[in-house]
């Protein structure tokens, strides 16, 4: 049997209507993008039970939790955690109050995760007899996290957890999240409007418009699409899996080796061995047909044209075909006809190391 999450929701509110079908999958961390408005913290509201009035069904792993001959499983029956953008901590509560808070509202039978593996797992050993007043924005996020976790949720719905963090803070609790989600083989719904936020952990997409679903699936895939929506934002890009082999100290790059050859990234030493995720935006990446010698890119990448699109706005977007993965491109116009640029043209990407991190 798998956790997998099965759900149909209709829904009118005023002027918006949500209207979904899908699915989110077992043992994965499933990140669900798009605009405001459209209709994400709903439909998560929906899942949890929140919502009672709206028609439609729910099964998770053969239960069923709402259908239309009127079941309907109430929330803490779900066991179902959710964390909001700004946690609700308890304020007269230290922060081991509120962990265990978490913890006491289980019982102990159903106990899944223990304290200190959770305490562990994000960090939160040091700030047990902290007051709630005095934790960063960061560390409240991982508080109310750890607290959701230690009711041993089997579905953990986040629900943009780090849009109200300063950059920064952000990149602080990132370690931990990716931890959380390795060690716990818990499925998540991940929500946020951030697509490289999304492209560190996801590893499903669904993307949402207008109360829609407009399409489910893996996230490698769904980026290198030219069809899609995400693909005419400024940020589109592809996502490249690698491994490190390296680290040039003098220069503060990882040597990442993936299936189409070498790359650099900036960044702290990675460890060789580590397994990382490179997103590389479409802006970043520039097309030639000879491998230029003196230029001052470092990252140069042997590639096949396998589709293009011509945007509105003057710009072209090219699918790559690179080793066994995909990468995008996007040029102009006249770029795209000086090249003459077609499916099963041979050409050279060239990516801009400082537009790598890892
Ligand atoms: P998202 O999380 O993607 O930003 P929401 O699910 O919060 O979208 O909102 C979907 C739509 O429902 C929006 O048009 C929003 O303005 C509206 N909405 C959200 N909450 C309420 C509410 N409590 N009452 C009425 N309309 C709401
Ligand atoms: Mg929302």
């Amino acid at each position: 049997m798998s956790d997998e999450l099965q759900f149909r929701f209709v829904h009118r509110r005023g002027l918006f209507s949500l209207e979904v079908e899908g699915r989110f999958g077992a043992n994965a961390v499933n990140g669900l993008y798009g605009p405001s408005g459209s209709g994400k913290t709903t439909l998560l509201r929906c899942l949890a039970g929140l919502e009672p009035q709206v028609r439609g069904e729910v099964r998770f792993n053969g239960d069923v939790w709402q259908d239309e001959a009127g079941c309907f499983v109430p929330p803490h029956r779900r066991q179902v955690a959710m964390v909001f953008q700004q946690g609700a901590l308890f304020a007269h509560l230290d922060v081991r109050g509120n962990l265990e808070y978490g913890l006491k509202r289980t019982p102990v039978a159903e106990r899944r995760l223990g304290f200190d593996e959770v305490v562990d797992a994000l960090g939160l050993g040091h700030l047990l007899a902290r007051g709630t007043p005095r934790l960063s924005g960061g560390e409240v996020q991982r508080v109310a996290i750890g607290r959701a976790l230690l009711a041993s949720p089997r579905l953990l719905l986040l629900d943009e957890p780090v849009a109200a963090l300063d950059r920064r803070s952000k990149q602080e609790i990132f370690p931990y999240l990716r931890e959380l989600f390795r060690a716990f083989h818990l499925p998540v719904v991940y929500v946020t409007h951030d697509m490289q936020e999304l492209s560190r952990f996801a590893s499903r997409l669904t993307l949402m418009e207008a109360g829609k679903i407009i399409v489910q699936g893996e996230i490698h895939e769904l980026l290198a699409r030219l069809d899609l929506p995400i693909a005419g934002e400024e940020s589109a890009g592809a996502l490249i899996d690698g491994e490190v082999a390296g680290y040039d100290s003098r220069y503060l790059l990882n040597e990442i080796r993936f299936s189409g050859g070498v790359l650099w990234a900036a960044g702290e030493d990675r460890g060789k061995g580590t397994q990382v995720r490179l997103r590389i935006r479409a802006r970043d990446v520039s097309l030639a047909l000879h491998r230029s010698e003196d230029s001052s890119v470092q990252n140069i990448v042997a590639a096949e044209v396998a589709a293009l699109a011509r945007l509105a706005n003057g710009r072209t977007l090219v699918r790559l075909v690179v080793g066994d993965t995909a990468l995008l491109s996007r040029i102009t116009w006249r770029a795209q006809d000086e090249l003459r640029l077609e499916p099963g043209k041979r050409v050279f990407a060239e990516i801009k190391s400082v537009a790598l991190h890892v």
